[in-house]
């Protein structure tokens, strides 16, 4: 494209077409004008997570609030792998790097889980929305990951939709590697389960094994951090079976 394309860019949760006003909220009033010190007349990518990136004139800023005029579609609206990752939440900041990773690692949608051992006793659903907004924002991504409710492991299988494949990460050496798994698959919906720092409980496993939708699967022969485990078999599975095979058709 002959034009750069504007270094900022916002998620809005707004229709995007040319001639439209787009109300900033509060907080991105004040990251532009503030943080960022852009001014009016300046320019800012936005997208929606349906409509594409566009190209936006700032119409007014103030430190609280200020508008947006969409003048010129950047890139269009992509399907993207539908790829969730299912975490038992961690301490705050090991949790707040999963969720920022995921997201530009491409899932589409961030799940906490709680298991027998998992520690933490609640999540906060606000912090998590908005780092993956901001990762969003960050990385050039079309869309924001999908919070889902924090959910029991129990009732979370018990709800299961049995068309997406559940691929459970088992640290006890019960799963096929990876690759093997991903070279397996076929296009379908996929979800990445992972334990918590002190791991699934027997039963958990017991009763993971035992469901149709679900699989085992390995990481290697070193147990790794809760957060590293995440990471990795997303990475696997961009790369075998996700986005990664794709050319990336950048701004
Ligand atoms: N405390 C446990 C380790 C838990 S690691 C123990 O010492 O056995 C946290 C989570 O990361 C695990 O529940 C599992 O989902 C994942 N994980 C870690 N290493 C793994 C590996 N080599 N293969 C598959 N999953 C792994």
């Amino acid at each position: 494209m002959a034009q750069t394309s504007p270094k900022l860019r916002l998620f809005v949760d707004t229709p995007l077409s040319e001639g439209m006003e787009v109300a900033l909220g509060r907080d991105q009033a004040h990251w532009l004008n503030t943080v960022m010190r852009a001014k009016a007349g300046e320019e800012v990518a936005v997208f929606n997570g349906r409509d594409g990136e566009w190209r936006a004139e700032i119409a007014a800023l103030t430190k609280s609030g200020g508008s947006l005029h969409p003048a010129e579609q950047l890139r269009p609206q992509r399907p993207e792998p539908d790829l969730w990752l299912l975490f038992a939440p961690l301490k705050k900041d090991a949790t707040d790097f999963v969720v920022e990773k995921a997201t530009e690692l491409g899932v589409s949608a961030l799940g906490p889980v709680f298991t027998r051992h998992t520690v933490a006793q609640r999540v906060n659903s606000e912090r998590l929305a908005a780092n993956a907004r901001e990762a969003a924002e960050q990385c050039e991504r079309l869309s924001i990951p999908r919070l889902l409710p924090p959910e029991s492991l129990e009732k979370l299988l018990a709800d299961w939709d049995p068309t997406r494949r559940l691929l459970y990460m088992d640290e006890t050496g019960g799963g096929a590697p990876i690759a093997e798994v991903a070279s397996g698959l076929d296009g379908q919906s996929l979800a990445v389960l992972v334990g918590p720092e002190g791991g699934f409980a027997k039963s958990e496993l017991d009763a993971l094994r035992d469901l149709p939708f679900a699989t085992a699967v390995g990481l290697g022969p070193r147990i790794l951090r809760a957060d590293t485990a995440a990471l990795a078999a997303l990475a696997c599975l961009q790369a075998w079976c996700g986005d990664w095979r794709d050319r990336p058709a950048f701004r």
